[in-house]
């Protein structure tokens, strides 16, 4: 297929909506075929250096079936985690330098949003998440400052299950439900009663990235299930004094572990399932529309419609700098939510473009 004939067609556009877009950086992720799939069966049929994707529908044939789509980054199936983590890193490093920053992964369950945010289960130094790396980073870069500032490191870890707010560290492990504040405080807290906790060394975090996961799945049978179902923030708090002046800044780092984004057939779920549904459909739609609004600087930006966007409030606009990692199921049978998936991720970026032309 002649792809250049292809994405030159959409460049023009891409670039002229590229021009609207906030602050919101787009970095899509393709799951590898787990052992025992069959690789052939891709959904993904181009990977462009610039952040060009195309996407095929294998049932349907020529211009129908396939839509071309461009982000920030798209990655190889093939990229590790610490490729991964070598593009964001300048983003964490200026977090020490004042700003807040947001980075949250996308897509339906399955799709690696974990795998990226915190690797996988039982992971080793090697395969690390963003949540390790910008933790241990964080620490790395704050000791390469001390003669010339002091940093307090604190962090909060939270889950939002059904529009309800949960501390993931409280010390008697009981995931208590908390309050959020309506704006956000000069301190930078959103849930100023989610219990904190300093963190000087590398096992620190560790020990507590432990907790945070045990309670995470605390009190459910289906111990997957639940946390697909929920969204987890682990929030890092930066105080910065300048030893000199003794002059002061605070900054915020989220990372966020969405819940799975695919849509439940409502004539298949009652009762418990069917609200969860619907508290993860509303605080995803409200969290696509604050980043639209963003993107489109609006003058209102919605962000008081969930928990969730009440949460980011503080790293999502302004002097923020937000980063999404959108994640794909290369799976054919997963075509029609990553298609899905792709949409709410261009919508979120400003890029909005219509079916890819065929490349015949
Ligand atoms: P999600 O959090 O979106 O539900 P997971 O992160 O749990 O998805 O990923 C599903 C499975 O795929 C897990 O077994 C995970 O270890 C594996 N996986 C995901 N991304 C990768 C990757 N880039 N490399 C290797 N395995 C991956």
């Amino acid at each position: 297929a002649n792809y250049s004939a292809l994405l030159a067609e959409n460049r023009k556009l891409h670039n002229e909506v590229q021009e609207l877009k906030g602050n919101i950086r787009v970095y899509c992720r393709i799951r590898p075929f787990l052992r025992g799939q069959k690789e052939k069966q891709s959904v993904v049929e181009y990977i462009g250096e610039n952040g060009e994707l195309i996407i095929v529908n294998p049932s349907k044939q020529g211009k129908e079936g396939r839509r071309s789509f461009k982000f920030n980054k798209v990655y190889n199936p093939a990229a590790t985690q610490a490729d991964v983590y070598s593009d964001i890193q300048p983003l964490i490093q200026s977090v020490l330098d004042g700003y807040n920053v947001c980075i949250f992964a996308y897509g339906q369950t399955g799709s690696g949003k974990t795998y990226t945010m915190t690797g996988p289960d039982k992971a080793t130094e090697e395969n690390w998440g963003v949540n390790y790396r910008a933790l241990n980073d964080i620490f790395r870069i704050s000791q390469t400052r001390v003669n010339t500032f002091t940093f307090e490191i604190t962090v909060q870890m939270m889950e939002i299950y059904n529009e309800q707010v949960r501390d993931l560290l409280s010390s008697d492990g009981s995931a208590r439900k908390l309050g959020i504040v309506s704006t956000p405080q000069p301190n930078g807290l959103a849930v100023p009663e989610a219990s904190m906790h300093t963190v000087n060394k590398t096992s620190d975090v560790l020990n507590l990235m432990d907790i945070g996961l045990r309670n995470r799945h605390r009190g459910s049978t289906a111990m997957n299930e639940r946390s697909s179902r929920s969204h987890s923030v682990v929030t890092i708090h930066v105080r910065g004094m300048d030893i000199k002046s003794g002059s002061s800044m605070r900054s915020s780092l989220h990372l966020v572990d969405l819940a799975g984004s695919e849509r439940v057939d409502r004539s298949e779920v009652t009762g418990d399932r069917l609200k969860e549904a619907q508290h993860i459909n509303k605080s995803l739609s409200a969290l696509g529309d604050v980043i639209y609004a963003l993107a489109q600087k609006n003058a209102h930006v919605p962000y008081r419609n969930s928990k969730l966007t009440q949460v980011l409030q503080t790293s999502l606009g302004g002097q923020a700098k937000t980063l999404m990692f959108v994640q794909l199921n290369p799976e054919v049978g997963s075509h029609s939510e990553t298609t899905s998936t792709l949409k709410f991720a261009e919508r979120a970026s400003g890029v909005e473009l219509g079916a890819a032309r065929s490349s015949k």
